[in-house]
Formats: C-alpha cells, structure tokens, sequence
C-alpha cells in the first residue's frame, strides 16, 4: 500500500472508531509502517477528525520527519514495534467496557479476559495486563516492551487496550473484538459460565497463529 492510499486509512479508521464512541474526545492513538518510518496520529488529535496531510511521520528514535507533533504515546508504539518486527499496525484506544475490565481488582493479569468465544481467542490470543503506569512516560513505554514480544494485545491498566496487526485493518478489527470480548465478560460476571476448554483453545492456536 503506497503512504498516501495509508494515510487516507488512518484517517478512515480513526473516523469509524470515533463515530462508534470507541475512544472518546482526544482519546486514542493509530500507527502504521512505513518506507523510512512511522506514520502517527498527532497529539491531542481527535480520531474523527484526521487530516491525511498532517499526519507525524516518525524515525525509529521518535525523532520528527514531518507532519503535526506526534501522540505522546510515540514510544509506546515504538516499543511494540522494536519487539514485533512483522507488526505494520498498532491501535491504542480508551474503549469503555477494556478500560473496565483493567480497572477490575480480582481479574487475572497473565488472563484478564477469558476464553468467552472462539474469535477472541482468534484475534487476540493471549492479552497481558500490564499495571498502571502514567500515560505517555516512558516507564509504560518498557513495560510494554518487556511483554511485547510474547503478546501483541495488552491491557493498560486504568488506561486502555494497545493492539499490533500485520496491518492497519487487522489491527483495527481485533482491538474491536477486544472490546465487545469485554463487554460480554462484563455483562457475565458473577454467572456460571462454560468457557471454552484449554484444548479448544489450544485447537484455535495452531489454526490460527497470531
Ligand atoms: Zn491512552
């Protein structure tokens, strides 16, 4: 896909995402690889109002090429991406029902989400919870870093999800399964439940590898 053809998707996803109320005001941030670097949405940027030609573009330091300033959140995805060399895409929202879980005191942080439904286990695999850090510093930059190459979806803690793709639209959908996965695992809590088994599971991952 040629930069233009990407930078006109960022701005698509970012619109859809916003219009469904998957992140909020200024909320969120997208990411997608390019020749020579980084696209990134800016700052303070709203999703539903991207503009393809004021997109950051980054070096693999962070360091400006051209466009607005970039997302705080930079070194977030840069980390995902130093630890997922076949990662094109990464989606970081404030998505309601995720950011509800994470703040959930009894959940399972090696299993935040349990194995509701076959595409769960499909898109997102394994989701780590990483603990609370502060948005944008670096501490939650190599905290991701550290998990990142064993999980390509993980849960900030009082924050919200960060999801890598091969690219920008598998990126998108699975953070979207993400989210519904976490509303269904809201509306069921405190019911007996038949989760699927760990060798259903295990079926799902040697067919579909993530
Ligand atoms: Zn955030």
């Amino acid at each position: 896909m040629t930069e233009s053809k990407l930078r006109e998707e960022i701005c698509y996803f970012g619109q859809s995402l916003f219009d469904r109320g998957l992140t909020p005001g200024s909320s969120g941030n997208i990411s997608a690889k390019v020749d020579g670097g980084w696209l990134m949405t800016p700052t303070n940027s709203c999703l539903g109002r991207l503009d393809p030609a004021i997109l950051s573009k980054v070096d693999e330091r962070g360091n400006p090429i051209s466009g607005d300033k970039p997302t705080k959140e930079a070194f977030l995805h840069l980390s995902m991406y130093a630890e997922r060399p076949t990662a094109g895409a990464i989606v970081h929202l404030h998505s309601t029902h995720s950011v509800a879980v994470s703040v959930l005191a009894d959940i399972d942080p090696d299993e935040p989400i349990p194995p509701v439904t076959a595409y769960y286990v499909m898109k997102i695999g394994k989701l780590a919870l990483l603990p609370y850090y502060p948005p944008g510093d670096l501490t939650l930059a190599n905290a991701v870093r550290e998990v990142a190459g064993r999980h390509h979806a993980v849960l900030l803690a009082n924050h919200g999800p960060v999801v890598a793709g091969k690219d920008l639209e598998t990126a998108v959908y699975a953070t979207e399964e993400l989210e519904e996965t976490a509303k269904l695992y809201l509306m069921l809590r405190g019911q007996k439940l038949k989760l699927l088994t760990p060798a259903q599971v295990a079926d799902l991952h040697r067919k579909y590898p993530s």
